[in-house]
């Protein structure tokens, strides 16, 4: 009989340590604009990636990844212009600046490819079209979008 308590004991205290390890999947996240190339890559210079659409085009911009809109700012003094900010989780925060039109809200959550808003010049921008500046921040540094996106 004593025998028998001590391995029920063992079986739960295994089950627990399962539960402790558990380990997350590297994020993978797809391009916010189809059809659009690159005007300026990730460097020392531009922690971000700008995408272009033939010219006047404001094109679609869609959401990297799931996750919850943190933050909506239509302010085109701000460097940024008008702006979203997305939490992705486990660190990862995706910045679209420039914009023109913003469709999403605040607290609202968004699935991958669900439309931020439109491609614009709001903002600080030298680009002669409208762009999308795309930052990619894991836990508070930005890093280059490229090493996560498919
Ligand atoms: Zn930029």
């Amino acid at each position: 009989m004593k025998h028998w308590i001590t391995s029920l004991m063992v079986t739960a205290a295994l089950l627990v340590g399962a539960g402790g390890s558990h380990v997350w999947a590297a994020k993978s996240f797809s391009q916010p604009v189809s059809g659009s190339y690159i005007t300026q890559k990730y460097g020392k210079q531009h922690r971000a990636i700008d995408y272009q659409r033939y010219k006047h085009d404001k094109g679609f911009v869609g959401s990297i990844g799931d996750g919850k809109v943190i933050k909506v700012k239509r302010d085109a003094k701000c460097a940024y212009g008008w702006h979203v900010m997305v939490d992705h989780g486990d660190g990862y925060v995706s910045v679209y600046s420039h914009l023109s039109g913003i469709s999403v809200l605040q607290g609202q959550k968004v699935k991958k490819g669900k439309k931020i808003g439109n491609m614009g010049k709001t903002g600080r921008v030298h680009a002669k079209y409208p762009i999308l500046h795309l930052e990619v921040i894991k836990d508070g540094k930005k890093i280059n979008p490229s090493s996560v996106m498919k």
